[in-house]
């Protein structure tokens, strides 16, 4: 391997056999000197024998972040810039805007458990990470801080609109855990404004952003300003079309932090990979304290006017601002996760030729143009019910849901149901939005035998099963 050294500097005598194994040595062993090198964004170890230096040996991999960490510290170090070390809880070392440390770090951690992601992110960040605690499930992250055996801090954005069961919980979690947390308020005479000018319930309106970006999304802005970074309940299964693709760590997309500037704040979601299911094993078995909400059907928590419970089966996101389209459920505290999709390139460029990929192409699937789905859209009655999805083969949702609906289209296969799809984006996309309820992609319609209009599937579960019992509540 051609390794191009960008630092060669003996950092420490240690015990290489140790580091050979990716463990950070716990006692110093003089067996000899070694140094960190950066190449490609992944940190080599160099050693030498013992008592000699200047004469290294073949580079390996220094498997644990550490020395990746390491490397910064000594970098910075030398630089003028010296800091703690990671292990004393003392701010971090990783050079934040560095996307590439990032990004490998999240596929390191990527598989570790959310007790190993959060002593991680304690041991780097110290006092400069918060959790961010909604007071749900997500007291699981205040549990498993709690089991490092590390100080930490926990935040909460009180709205002024919450449940009061919420509010009582707040108060038995900082009991329970010893812990003050660390609520914010929004201003007041924003609060103030909005209130005067629109009334109490205005999100039922004109939708839930302005409230959110006064209550939320603006204290959040300012207590983040204060930090390096954050961590966050966020799973995949809470949200298939904004939270799939949440990665374990990511320089936050959307927020600042001290140091300033997009790419200043790192977002931690230890519970990214975890099931709901799984967490609510991890609370009953550990015997930490819950929302009385939960048992009384919700789910999802948020302010009392946006949330309400969810009936067996229903998507836990399906409670929060029901009222509003499925897939743009974000309130702003997350919504680096959402793509904007009219900015997504619609191809793949490779030179001066578009490749592209298209979706849905099992046999049993009809492509509609937009003559067909006008002439479908048009009619009164149908010889035969239908399903068909608006969709656009860049947008990573329709991308995710392209095996749920092959299946589908097989088991109809031969019914009385026809499946069929529909590329909704470009020139169709104005056409699609007055007259297919296109919102966001995809959007999924059910076109009944004996009505004329077409029936848009609610949900964000685009699964087989839910798909099915659609078709079959319909048909
Ligand atoms: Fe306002 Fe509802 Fe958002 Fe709470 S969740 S801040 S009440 S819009």
């Amino acid at each position: 391997m051609a390794m191009r050294l960008i630092t060669s500097h003996i950092v420490d005598s240690r015990n290489c056999e140790s580091l050979k194994n990716g463990v950070i040595p716990s006692e110093k062993k003089y067996y000899g000197h070694f140094s960190i090198a950066m190449y490609r964004g992944t940190a080599y170890g160099l050693s030498s024998a013992p008592g000699t230096s200047g004469s290294w040996g073949k580079p390996f991999l220094a498997k644990n972040n550490y020395w990746q960490s390491e490397f910064y510290r000594q970098r910075n170090a030398r630089n003028g810039q010296a800091k703690a070390a990671p292990s004393d809880g003392a701010a971090s070392p990783l050079k934040l805007q560095d996307k590439v440390s990032i990004q490998k770090l999240s596929e390191e951690l990527s598989v570790a458990s959310p007790l190993e992601i959060l002593n991680h992110a304690l041991s780097m960040f110290g006092k400069d990470i918060a959790i961010a605690f909604s007071g749900a499930e997500d007291v699981a992250l205040i549990e498993y801080a709690q089991l490092t055996g590390r100080p930490f801090r926990v935040f909460s954005l009180d709205t002024g609109r919450l449940n009061p069961e919420t509010y009582r919980f707040f108060a038995e979690v900082e009991k329970h855990y010893d812990i003050q947390i660390e609520y914010t308020f929004p201003d007041a005479s924003e609060v103030e404004a909005l209130v005067r000018q629109k009334g109490l319930f205005s999100f039922y309106e004109d939708g839930h952003q302005e409230c959110c970006s006064i209550r939320k999304v603006r204290p959040l802005k300012k207590m983040l300003k204060g930090l390096k970074a954050w961590i966050t309940g966020q799973r995949h299964d809470q949200s298939p079309g904004t939270r799939a693709n949440v990665p374990v760590i990511q320089l936050d997309p959307s927020f600042e932090g001290i140091e300033g500037g997009i790419g200043s704040l790192v977002k931690w979601n230890p519970l990214a990979n975890v099931s709901g299911a799984d967490i609510w094993n991890f609370l009953r078995t550990m015997d930490v304290p819950v929302n009385t909400l939960h048992s009384q059907g919700y789910v999802s928590i948020g302010c009392e006017p946006c949330t309400r419970p969810v009936l067996p089966g229903q998507h836990e996101r399906e409670g929060r601002w029901w009222w509003e389209d499925a897939t743009a459920k974000e309130c702003g505290l997350h919504k680096g996760n959402l793509t904007n999709i009219d900015s997504v390139s619609t191809s793949n460029v490779v030179g001066d030729q578009a490749e592209e990929v298209d979706l849905f192409t099992n046999k049993n699937i009809n492509a509609f143009s937009q003559a067909d789905i006008e002439k479908l859209n048009a009619l009164d009655k149908r010889d035969k019910s239908g399903i068909v999805v608006l969709y656009a083969p860049w947008c990573p949702f329709c991308q995710a849901m392209g095996s749920a609906y092959n299946e589908v289209a097989d088991q109809l296969e031969g019914s009385d149901v026809f499946v069929g799809k529909f590329r909704a984006d470009g020139d169709n996309k104005v056409y699609s939005q007055s007259e297919l309820q296109l919102k966001s992609f995809p959007t999924i319609l059910f076109f009944p035998k004996s009505t004329k209009k077409a029936i848009k599937y609610p949900s964000e579960r685009r699964d087989v099963g839910s798909l099915l019992a659609f078709v079959r509540a319909l048909k």
